[in-house]
């Protein structure tokens, strides 16, 4: 409960800050580079968590709304392809990590079309504080991100060692992978490619 009012709280900040405070924003988010995408990861305890911001482009080949039966089917094979997070990151077997939780987030898509409709509360209460916030994410240009959030619950987490990333294979407009790792080890960055797709600490 706690956890949902502070991300509401970040939710409706984010649409009501002015447009200097978007322009910081701006720079502490990811550039929107066609190709390119962010992956932030945090060992933290037994928790795992990874996030990924990419223009939607990489994963859909579109960003904008579907405009047709075709284009809606080929969003809700993004979705579940992206939820099906075992495909998508191989990690250390011994660690025992069983994934927990999956978010997925973008303007251009509806709750249903990301697999989110089930989490009605929270998507209402977006819906009223951000409507006319509603295609922030989304710039003059037309462009739009995906945001998404794994969690998993690592049984052993001393014996995580590497992640290897396998989105490249599902989503092969992807290329580059800009990747921001905390573990108890410390904190690194990576730039993980098709060829060089897996994170070692
Ligand atoms: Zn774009």
């Amino acid at each position: 409960m706690k956890q949902g009012i502070c991300t509401t709280i970040a939710f409706c900040a984010c649409g009501l800050l002015g447009a200097t405070a978007s322009s910081v924003l701006a720079q502490e988010h990811a550039a929107h580079v066609h190709g390119e995408a962010h992956l932030d990861m945090a060992l933290e305890g037994t928790a795992l968590s990874l996030q990924l911001e990419s223009p939607l482009d990489n994963l859909l080949g579109f960003e904008r709304a579907p405009g047709n039966p075709a284009e809606e089917d080929k969003a809700k094979r993004m979705s579940a392809t992206l939820r099906a997070a075992d495909r998508l990151f191989a990690l250390t077997p011994a660690a025992g990590c069983a994934l927990e939780k999956v978010t997925l987030e973008s303007s251009a898509l509806t709750a249903e079309l990301l697999g989110e409709a089930g989490n009605a509360t929270e998507r209402e209460h977006e819906h009223e504080h951000g409507a006319p916030h509603e295609h922030d994410d989304e710039d003059e240009a037309g462009h739009a991100d995906l945001d998404a959030s794994w969690q998993f619950h690592c049984a052993r987490p001393e014996a995580l060692r590497a992640v290897e990333i396998r989105l490249f294979h599902s989503f092969p407009g992807l290329h580059t992978l800009r990747v921001r790792a905390a573990t108890p080890k410390g904190q690194r960055g990576a730039t993980l490619t098709p060829e060089n797709r897996t994170l070692t600490w």
